[in-house]
């Protein structure tokens, strides 16, 4: 039996195609700057987000902390979304090892900062105040792509108010599909980005920080810093070349199958599905009323779902419109045996 996982688009599975690039991966030290394949990795992912240098990183996570760490220093602060990935979910990370402090925001509902609010939040020059340096972005937002006006405006307010931009596009592919402009277009706006190789685009492992030059190599000694110096790491970089050559444009698929499951899941009266959301690869339904024996239900059918009452399905590389259709009986089916 497939298992058809919509927790996560991190679950994908690396095929035997990428496998394949693994086993054979050209490799050396990359603490010394000997790995051919981490430095194609590097110069690839520099040269589609238009930035002089790339930094291949362990995750996301590490990635987005070096941006912090190299645009901020120790009592600076920077402004992100209460929810933002950078604030809320890599465990304190900026203030924990940086010593830099998050001023926290509410996202809009399209995922962007209101550059209104942003700017009340700026702290002024007094020494009561930490230094706020940069501002956070994130791209998607809950799936949802930030519009290329909005970028501009965040670019010029920061340049405005001198502070640096940091995108963490985990999925900036994902909104690049979605909008239909190149990752060089959005990625222009930004001081830094930080891109996932490890979720829709396919990857087992690793994250690109891409900007200038001296951000880079200031970034490329932190990572050794805090552990995340990598030796033959090609054969990992292997599998991000693979997934950057192979597995971009294929995003369409993962959107079209996410309006595909919302739209058929808004037909079960017993759900509840925010259409609006539906903008790239994930989907936010809600139970009318919470039911603990649905996760089980459908997992005794291989479909795995997140438990509670509010739902993010996420589709990705190993979910095809077939596996839609199975999901969606799956749902018919169980509240039908519960009526
Ligand atoms: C997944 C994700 C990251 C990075 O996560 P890692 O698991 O550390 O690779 C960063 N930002 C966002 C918005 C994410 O969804």
């Amino acid at each position: 039996m497939k298992t058809i996982d919509l927790r996560s688009d991190t679950v994908t599975q690396p095929t035997k195609a990428m496998r394949d690039v693994m086993y054979t991966a050209e490799v050396g030290d990359d603490v010394y700057g000997e790995d051919p394949t981490v430095n194609r990795l590097e110069s690839i992912s520099a040269d589609l987000l238009g930035t002089q240098e790339a930094l291949f990183t362990s995750s996301g996570t590490q990635a987005n902390l070096l941006a912090l760490m190299t645009h901020c220093e120790r009592g600076d602060e920077y402004i992100a979304g209460q929810q933002a990935h950078t604030f809320k979910y890599e465990g304190g990370g900026a203030a924990v090892l940086g010593s830099i402090q998050p001023q926290p925001l509410e996202f809009e509902e399209d995922g962007s900062l209101d550059l209104n609010i942003v700017a009340k939040a700026i702290k002024a020059d007094d020494i009561h105040f930490a230094r706020t340096r940069l501002l956070c972005l994130e791209n998607t937002q809950s799936g949802k792509p930030l519009s290329m006006d909005y970028l501009k405006d965040a670019a010029n307010f920061t340049t405005q108010h001198q502070l640096k931009l940091h995108l963490d596009g985990a999925r900036l592919f994902n909104a690049a599909v979605k909008l239909d402009v190149n990752a060089h277009e959005i990625a222009s706006h930004f001081d830094s980005v930080s891109v996932c190789l490890s979720k829709g685009l396919g990857a087992p492992v690793g994250s690109v920080l891409c900007g200038n030059k001296d951000q880079i190599k200031e970034a490329r000694r932190w990572r050794k810093v805090l552990g995340g110096g990598m030796r033959q790491a090609g054969m990992l970089a292997a599998a991000g070349i693979f997934a950057l050559e192979n597995n971009v444009q294929r995003l369409a698929d993962d959107h079209e199958n996410a309006v595909l499951l919302a739209s058929s899941l808004a037909e079960i009266s017993e759900l509840s599905v925010d259409h609006s959301s539906v903008q790239s690869n994930m989907v936010f339904v809600s139970l009318r009323q919470e039911n603990d024996q649905l996760p089980i239900f459908l997992k005794n059918r291989g479909i795995i779902i997140p438990s509670g009452s509010s739902l993010r399905l996420v589709t990705h590389l190993n979910i095809n419109a077939v596996d839609i259709g199975s999901v969606v009986s799956g749902f018919k089916d169980f509240f039908k045996k519960t009526k």
